[in-house]
């Protein structure tokens, strides 16, 4: 169930063991063919077949569309909260539930920027709130939760406007493609300096903005990665709602 599409009342009688997921994206660049708004675009598509899965097992919070993309800003109509301003924004999103005694919590996340700020924030509040025996605060990238992998594809990992995200809009938004992505060239997702994590910036490891090879994108692969992911996050949810509270599972 959707959270804007409902009275309080109804949200006041929920059973407050009832995953609450918050999902958050991005506006930002992805390549010359994708628009700003990519990674909010397919979020939302995830979270919408989810929720035609199992439509009472889970509370959905809006999409927060505005997420932690510093190193996409040299590319205009990119948006960023800063990393800290950005932790903040998402503990205070979390706490408006557990304030209304909401206990088990997810960051359905689908931007790679908002990882790090993203599970900072929850451990911290789990810090915070560290006598709490109930909650289950949790984060996780849709990508994470299923693996699409069918001998189809090329990249190994999502990347960015690459194969993976191009196919996806291909599926959902093929309006919203600037001309012919079988035309882009591949761009190696390496950073240097492996196995050391290297702080980067998009500009630098990529002329158009896209990271991987949006050549290889076919409509086909969007429809399998959309329903793979969907099924993921469908099975979590109820892996959550099964959960004993705070024990780990
Ligand atoms: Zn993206």
């Amino acid at each position: 169930m959707f959270l804007t599409d409902m009275t309080w009342p109804r949200v006041r009688d929920l059973d407050r063991a009832i995953p609450v997921v918050l999902p958050i994206a991005a506006v930002e660049q992805h390549g010359h063919h994708l628009p700003l708004a990519t990674d909010s675009l397919l979020l939302a598509e995830v979270v919408r077949r989810a929720e035609r899965r199992l439509p009472d097992g889970a509370l959905f919070a809006p999409l927060q569309w505005l997420g932690n993309s510093h190193h996409h800003i040299d590319f205009p109509g990119s948006m960023s909260a800063s990393p800290r301003v950005y932790l903040d924004l998402l503990q205070d999103m979390a706490e408006t539930f557990l304030r209304h005694g909401f206990t088990r919590i997810l960051f359905l996340n689908g931007h790679g920027g908002n990882v790090i700020p993203a599970k900072q924030a929850i451990f911290e509040m789990r810090q915070r709130l560290r006598e709490r025996d109930d909650l289950v605060l949790l984060f996780t990238s849709y990508w994470n939760l299923a693996d699409p992998q069918n001998g189809q594809f090329t990249q190994p990992e999502i990347g960015h406007a690459g194969e993976w995200e191009t196919s996806m809009m291909l599926r959902i938004a093929p309006h919203l493609i600037e001309g012919d992505p079988s035309l882009l060239e591949s761009v190696s997702p390496a950073l240097g300096f492996e196995p050391a994590y290297r702080g980067w910036t998009t500009r630098e490891r990529s002329k158009t903005g896209h990271i991987g090879s949006p050549q290889l994108a076919t409509e086909a692969k969007g429809e399998h990665l959309l329903a793979t992911f969907a099924d993921g996050v469908a099975a979590f949810l109820e892996r959550m709602r099964e959960s004993g509270g705070g024990a780990p599972v």
